[in-house]
């Protein structure tokens, strides 16, 4: 099966010839070819947008997200085909898939409240008989960039709250979990959505350059890691969009000692801090990579727990419910983890559960957690984003310094702080260059209603993604003054 574009309320078939194939991680199973889409591609769907954007800008809020009302309750409906397609495309478990369609459930329903969202500023007499409005107004087409390892959610920050606001949408997937995207499309199409409000191109860089290129494309989110994000945002920038371009990340979390006081602060400290780390295969912007133990005795009991808890993970098929961990993506991610552990411990980590071994018989790009100790600041594994489950344990002795490893780090996504301390919390929070902070919690995900996005290397533009800030993205600002004449030609009001 080649996959196919959704432009202008119609399934088309890319003008591509060459193709990359959509493989289940899982089992090496090939399950679809991606097109390579092409420039003319691009074009048709824009245009298709472009037209939408005429008829859809002058439909009232109210009545466009009747269409976002239906495609929630389809997307309830189908949460489970919806997730055992992306775990079959992807690798993750189902509870994975499961909870990353709900995350895209509630992008839906956040943006059902768009005819409050969008509502703009207004007041009276602003000067002598003048009043002034100001409305937030939708601007055009945008376009959308989605990484592989959120298929369903990631391109969910951003559309559900531009077509809200009465903008049109192209959405490019991943080349490499394109089904999921397909699947999703199908959906929205029951829902009755104009032609051309949403379309889908599939691609990789001939769609994404021609995209941020295009002059008709009013803005972009991109979602990626930070080289491409980089490139798209330079791109676009220069070609005067909007850009809101998400890049990778290097998360640290610091454990204090009283995180650990008694039994169950202890389970539940080491529990949430691993599976920040090897949920999703470590395949999350958000997931932990660092453990920074401070002092002696957390050190010791997370290099003792965390070699336990990564021999005991259930490495698997993420289709079945004995899985408590999938593959990653490719055999080239695969190799690209297992080198960097091996230089890794060339550079004087110490292996405490060796993830690369027990997994030969399996047919997929399987893993199982490793778990390195001695993590010194300076080392590669240290700087790097692995996307991949392996923990690293680190030893400092004071918050201060483990606040200074933190804000060494080029990339700033996320940090989380364990402890059971008011003000060490606040210091952490107050401190930190991450912008998107956990205290005693693994992975600090905003939801829907509040914006999202990391500082420094990994994020690039101005407005983060979902939460208010997306409404600000997603419309120009336009404002009015007024001043009415009598029918003598005297001012009204004064
Ligand atoms: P990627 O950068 O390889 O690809 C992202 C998108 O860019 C894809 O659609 C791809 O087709 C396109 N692309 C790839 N190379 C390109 C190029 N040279 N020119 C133009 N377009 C190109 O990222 P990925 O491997 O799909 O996803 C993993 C990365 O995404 C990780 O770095 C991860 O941290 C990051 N990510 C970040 C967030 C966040 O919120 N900051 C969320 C999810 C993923």
């Amino acid at each position: 099966m080649i996959v196919p574009n959704w432009i202008g309320g119609v399934w088309k078939v890319s003008r591509a010839t060459d193709t990359v194939p959509v493989i289940n991680p899982a089992t090496q199973e090939i399950l679809a070819h991606t097109p390579l889409g092409t420039v003319a591609d691009v074009e048709e769907a824009v245009a298709a947008a472009g037209q939408a954007f005429v008829s859809w800008r002058k439909t009232p809020a109210i009545e466009r997200v009747q269409y976002l009302f239906r495609f929630k309750t389809l997307l309830e409906a189908e949460q489970e085909s919806i997730s055992r397609i992306l775990t079959q495309e992807h690798g993750k478990t189902l509870l994975e898939s499961r909870g990353s369609v709900r995350r895209a459930i509630q992008m839906v329903e956040t943006a059902c409240g768009i005819p409050s969202l969008l509502q703009g500023e207004s007041s009276e007499d602003i000067a002598s008989g003048i009043d002034s409005i100001s409305i937030r107004r939708p601007m055009g087409v945008f376009a959308g960039i989605a990484p592989f390892n959120f298929p369903a959610m990631v391109p969910f920050w951003f559309w559900p709250f531009a077509v809200a606001c009465g903008n049109t949408y192209v959405l490019k997937a991943s080349e490499r979990v394109p089904l999921t995207s397909v699947k999703l499309f199908e959906l929205l199409a029951q829902t009755g959505l104009p032609a051309g409000v949403m379309n889908l191109v599939q691609g990789g860089k001939i769609v994404v350059d021609a995209l941020c290129q295009h002059p008709k494309v009013k803005g972009i989110s991109f979602v990626g890691s930070t080289p491409v994000a980089k490139h798209v945002y330079a791109t676009g920038c220069a070609h005067g969009k909007r850009v809101q371009a998400l890049g990778g990340a290097k998360n640290v979390m610091v454990v204090l000692p009283d995180s650990l006081q008694t039994d169950t602060w202890q389970n539940r400290t080491l529990r949430t801090a691993v599976e920040s780390v090897i949920g999703c295969a470590g395949e999350r912007c958000l997931a932990g990579s660092v453990i920074l133990c401070v002092g002696d005795k957390a050190y010791q009991t997370f290099q003792t727990g965390a070699a336990r808890i990564a021999e005991q993970v259930c490495v698997g098929d993420g289709l079945a419910s004995t899985t408590d961990m999938g593959p990653v993506i490719s055999a080239t991610a695969k190799q690209g983890i297992c080198d960097l552990i091996s230089r890794a411990v060339g550079e004087g980590a110490r292996m405490l559960f060796d993830g690369r071994e027990g997994v030969d018989a399996l047919p997929g790009f399987f893993l199982r957690p490793t778990v390195l100790a001695d993590i010194q600041s300076h080392m590669e594994i240290a700087q790097k984003e692995i996307f991949g489950p392996v923990i690293l344990l680190g030893k400092v002795d004071s918050l201060e310094e483990a606040i200074a490893w933190i804000n060494e780090i080029p990339y700033a996504n996320t940090s989380t702080l364990f402890t059971a301390s008011g003000a060490a919390a606040r210091k952490f929070a107050y401190e930190v260059d991450p912008s998107m902070i956990g205290i005693n919690i693994g992975v600090p995900a905003p939801m829907a209603f509040f914006s999202f996005g990391g500082s420094k290397e990994s994020f690039f533009g101005d407005l983060k993604a979902h939460g208010k800030q997306s409404i600000h993205f997603f419309t120009d600002t336009y404002t009015t003054l007024y001043r009415w004449y009598d029918s003598d030609a005297s001012i009204w009001g004064e």
